[in-house]
């Protein structure tokens, strides 16, 4: 049986860096250079390497014990943290390591300047994205809270169409998506809308080879956690062209029916999907 890990899947520059660091910073922890390391939030959106940094020292809390912490490391995730968290850090002596991804700092950076814009003349940043996802908060964290959260066609009946409004998107959204979305606000608001395409292009450049690659194999094996909306998004895009694919989060979830008279099974996965996991795969396969 032919077994091909896709060249494209692994971590997005963002994710790298973010893991790279937390590594960094472990091994200071481990000669007794600094004190524990904590990060709000699953570091990466993939649970068995989470559990993996975990056995090395990390330590994963949420906003409310971020809260309580005195004197002490937090990594900053690459989907960012809303400014909040830097004041809190701040007042509370907590050293912070900012692993948050410069795709999505330029991005919070730009919804900034749009809120203090529409301050004066009024209206209203509008971002499509998923209500509570963590990139989502920092964004709408730019804005005191002010900008509102669409996450499909019936929400934009939640816009007021009579005063400006600025769109912009969760950078992991799906681009063919925004774009409707996009089209429908531009026609209600005319003039007064402004569109910034915001995705990043680390997921959606990938749709055209993963498609190739899907109609490659007999099967298709792709890697994800259920927490990664990127995985859920080319997982999709894979479904459409072999219906033989299978969202998987390890080798434990391969069954031999999957498998069966298959000669050859790609392997795919999200942006969230360590190497690591996909050769264990491919090995044991
Ligand atoms: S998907 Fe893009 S924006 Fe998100 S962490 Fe990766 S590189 Fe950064």
């Amino acid at each position: 049986m032919l077994v091909e890990i896709d060249v494209q899947s692994g971590f997005c520059t963002g994710v790298v860096n973010a893991i790279r660091t937390t590594e960094e910073e472990l091994a200071k922890e481990k000669t007794g250079y600094a004190p524990s390391l904590h990060v709000i939030g699953d570091i990466v959106h993939n649970s068995l390497e989470v559990a993996r940094l975990e056995k090395k020292g990390l330590v994963t809390i949420n906003h409310e014990q971020f809260a309580k912490l005195r004197d002490c490391r937090v990594l900053f995730r690459a989907h960012g943290e809303p400014p909040s968290s830097y004041e809190m850090a701040k007042a509370n002596r907590i050293e912070v390591l900012d692993a948050s991804c410069p795709v999505v700092l330029y991005l919070q950076q730009q919804i900034r300047e749009a809120y203090e814009e529409l301050k004066t003349g009024g209206g209203r940043v509008v971002i499509y994205g998923k209500k509570g996802h963590a990139e989502v908060e920092g964004l709408v964290g730019q804005t005191n809270g002010d900008a509102l959260v669409i996450d499909n066609e019936d929400d934009i009946e939640q816009i007021d169409f009579t005063k400006r409004v600025i769109l912009f998107s969760q950078t992991t959204k799906n681009l063919e998506k925004f774009q409707s979305i996009a089209t429908i606000i531009l026609q209600r608001g005319g003039d007064l809308v402004t569109v910034h395409d915001t995705i990043c292009r680390k997921v959606s450049n990938r749709i055209p080879e993963l498609r190739k690659f899907a109609g490659q194999h007999d099967v298709i094996l792709f890697v994800s956690d259920e927490k990664s909306s990127n995985g859920k998004q080319l997982y999709a895009v894979c479904k459409e062209v072999n219906e033989r694919s299978y969202f998987i989060r390890s080798i434990d979830d391969v069954r031999p029916e999957m498998l069966e008279g298959a000669n050859s099974v790609g392997i795919s996965g999200a942006t969230s999907t360590p190497v690591w996991i996909m050769e264990e795969l491919k090995n044991k396969l």
